[in-house]
């Protein structure tokens, strides 16, 4: 199936596509080559908003299992993500793209605070949002943020960026033969457990009809030719009955 073209995206980037070949942390070449495709997508007509994740210097989850209280190490987490938010910023700025981060939770000498109408209006601009903080609250993921943000700006669908180019039968490093989707519905997503984004945030994506696009980041171009219909992805959308 081809991917069909999809005007305003939210483009989810979690955050270890951001530190390229190393363990951890930000690895600003690859920052700047992320920055590069996503200028592209805009100066191809999408309207974009980014949600950042922070995986790549903070996990509460893996902060709560080495002793730390589970909400300490979710806002830990949290201002990781803040990081990651002013590193895409500056890359995007580096090349000339306008931009604007807003956080969930207010940081007034670092950034906006979320406010929806004015990250509206900053799309409208033809700016770029980069939704930093998450939801702003403990026991969610970025991924679910990314839900929540995409349903609030009314995007056509959330393009979520990985180093897998879609949703396989099963873990394709894991099992060999498996294969991947070209299209699937929500329902067999939640009813499988396939591991495409957590259930929250692929039940509030069903909620509102918003397909969620999986493709490769790593693959260099591969974003772009996905947004043309052209790469190699899976949906997960509504499957309409015959
Ligand atoms: N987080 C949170 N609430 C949110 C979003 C994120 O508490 O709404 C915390 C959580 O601890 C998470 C961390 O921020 O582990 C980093 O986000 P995530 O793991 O989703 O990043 P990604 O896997 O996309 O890099």
């Amino acid at each position: 199936m081809t991917i069909p073209h999809f005007k305003r995206i939210l483009l989810k980037l979690s955050g270890e596509v951001l530190m390229g070949q190393q363990q951890f942390g930000i690895d600003p070449g690859t920052v700047d080559r992320v920055a590069g495709e996503i200028a592209a997508a805009k100066q191809a007509g999408h309207e974009l908003c980014v949600v950042v994740g922070g995986g790549n210097i903070f996990r509460g989850l893996a902060g709560a299992a080495k002793g730390f209280d589970r909400t300490s190490a979710d806002y830990m987490g949290m201002l990781a993500t803040v990081m990651n938010a002013i590193a895409v910023q500056n890359a995007l700025e580096k090349m000339g793209v306008e931009t604007r981060v807003q956080s969930a939770i207010p940081m007034a000498s670092v950034c906006e605070p979320y406010i929806r109408r004015r990250a509206i209006r900053h799309m409208e601009k033809g700016r770029i949002v980069i939704f930093a903080a998450g939801t702003g609250n403990p026991f969610f993921t970025t991924d679910t943020a990314a839900a929540l943000r995409a349903a609030e700006m009314n995007c056509d669908a959330l393009f979520k960026g990985t180093s897998v180019d879609g949703v396989y039968t099963a873990d394709p490093k894991k099992v060999a033969g498996a294969t991947r989707y070209e299209s699937l519905g929500f329902d067999q997503v939640l009813a499988d457990n396939l591991k495409v984004m957590d259930a929250a945030a692929v039940a509030l994506c069903r909620e509102n009809n918003i397909p969620i696009v999986v493709f490769n980041i790593r693959d260099e171009g591969n974003m772009a030719r996905v947004m043309r219909g052209e790469g190699t992805a899976t949906i997960v959308h509504t499957l309409t009955e015959n």
